[in-house]
């Protein structure tokens, strides 16, 4: 199934639930907009390279959209259109003024220098500066890109509108970042860990996990559960796997990555298969690198309990079905993963009332917003008796579909 297939079946289940009609599943199916422009740029050693970005902006009837950017060898049409229309339900979920949309470029960042990285971002917003904008869309980070790639976009976006750091979440805390931005994906999945687990009377102590991705989600979520008394007993990312029944040392992990550029290579701990990680035994697995990486092929294999959704749109419809027959709690990207979005909101606010939130703000507000959207997936699962998934759809889709309905065609 490809990723459209798979959100859209998402989508035509909930759409179902919540009796919406067929003009306006049609109606917030269809993307608003999608733009693909030609990236061409200089190398370092003299040649150029041509590349495509895209920009999928799905839908604004809440307000203006908002997604990532993705720089990856694997950055297609489909995923990203599938991606953008995530972000319409999980702004909605967690009751974000915004719609959703997402990019990126078809590009492999490890293998390009910090300039060629930088005149490619730029050359990116030279061919879409018109259709984003601090009340249109505002892109932010995703797999590849980071708070400097964000910098030279709001640069580039200047050159054309004047300094607007609205333009784009996710900087440096330096030109207009919010502070917790960098942990906010990370903390807001411990905060959907903690509410589903207060749900069924359950604490994080001793709660062994498996984390596949260790970039920015993966590594923040695992430091995070760690400070709340859960052990890492499995940890893998693009170069390999490791395994501690005890719990992997992450300062010293850390310490290795900087080195290293990677996990593989710690000493210390068992190594093994990047692949095998979905299936360690452990209490809670955590998917926080790519997408479709949980499918009807390997699903029966996963041994946790419970999944908790790090990235985007990791467990196919098949894959899905296999867990709710097997009893395995998911707990959905478009809830789980929402904190980022919610910091990225935060960030704009402060942007736009040129004002600054201290941290622990942040993390106050954004606990908050998890746990109300928390009540709601409950709430909406109970009324409707389906999984969390089904349920955080639901909700999202009434809410969208209400915002559309009132502002009328
Ligand atoms: P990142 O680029 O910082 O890290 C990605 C990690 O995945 C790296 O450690 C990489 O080595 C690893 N990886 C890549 N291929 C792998 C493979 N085959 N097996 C194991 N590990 C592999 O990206 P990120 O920002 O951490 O995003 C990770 C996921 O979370 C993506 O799906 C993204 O869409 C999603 N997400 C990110 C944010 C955010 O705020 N960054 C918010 C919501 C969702």
């Amino acid at each position: 199934m490809t990723p459209t297939e798979a959100t859209s079946y998402y989508f035509s289940a909930a759409a179902e639930r919540v009796g919406i009609s067929t003009a306006m599943a049609r109606r917030l199916k269809t993307a608003k907009r999608e733009v693909k422009v030609e990236c061409t740029i200089a190398l370092d050693d003299g040649n150029t390279a041509t590349y495509v970005g895209f920009r999928v902006q799905h839908d604004d009837a809440r307000g203006p959209m908002k997604g990532g950017i993705r720089f990856h060898p694997e950055v297609d049409p489909d995923e990203v259109n599938a991606l953008a229309s995530l972000m319409t339900w999980k702004t909605a979920v967690v009751d974000l003024p915004f719609g959703g949309a997402k990019g990126g470029i078809n590009c492999d960042p490890r293998a390009m220098s910090p300039h060629e990285l930088q005149r490619l971002t730029r050359s990116f917003v030279q061919g879409i500066h018109d259709v984003i904008g601090p009340e249109k869309d505002i892109p932010a980070p995703d797999m590849g890109t980071n708070a400097p790639t964000m910098a030279w976009i709001a640069d580039e976006y200047a050159k054309f509108y004047g300094w607007q750091p609205g333009v784009v979440t996710g900087k440096p805390i330096e030109l207009g970042g919010s502070y917790g931005r960098d942990a906010a994906t990370g903390r807001g999945l411990v905060l959907a860990l903690e509410n589903y687990f207060g749900s069924v009377g359950r604490t994080l102590t001793g709660t062994r996990v498996a984390v596949q991705g260790y970039g920015n989600v993966g590594s923040w979520v695992a430091r995070l559960l760690v400070e709340k008394g859960a052990l890492i007993v499995a940890i893998s990312d693009v170069s390999g796997a490791l395994r501690n029944a005890n719990g992997i040392d992450l300062a010293q992990l850390d310490l290795h990555v900087q080195k290293a550029g990677g996990i593989r290579d710690f000493g210390g701990e068992e190594s093994f298969a990047a692949d095998e990680l979905l299936f360690e035994p452990c209490d809670v697995l955590i998917p926080a690198a790519l997408g479709n990486v949980l499918r009807k092929d390997n699903a029966s294999q996963v041994r946790a309990p419970v999944i908790l959704e790090g990235a985007n749109h990791p467990t196919d419809p098949d894959a899905d079905a296999i867990f709710e027959k097997n009893g395995v709690v998911v707990i959905p990207d478009i809830y789980a993963n929402a904190g980022g979005v919610t910091v990225s909101y935060f960030e704009w606010v402060q942007n736009i009332q040129r004002f600054r939130w201290d941290e622990s703000r942040v993390n106050e507000e954004l606990k908050l917003v998890m746990f109300k959207a928390w009540q709601g997936v409950v709430e909406h699962a109970k009324t409707h008796r389906c999984n969390f998934r089904g349920a955080a759809f639901a909700m999202a889709i009434a809410r969208v579909a209400s915002a559309t309905h009132l502002r009328g065609v």
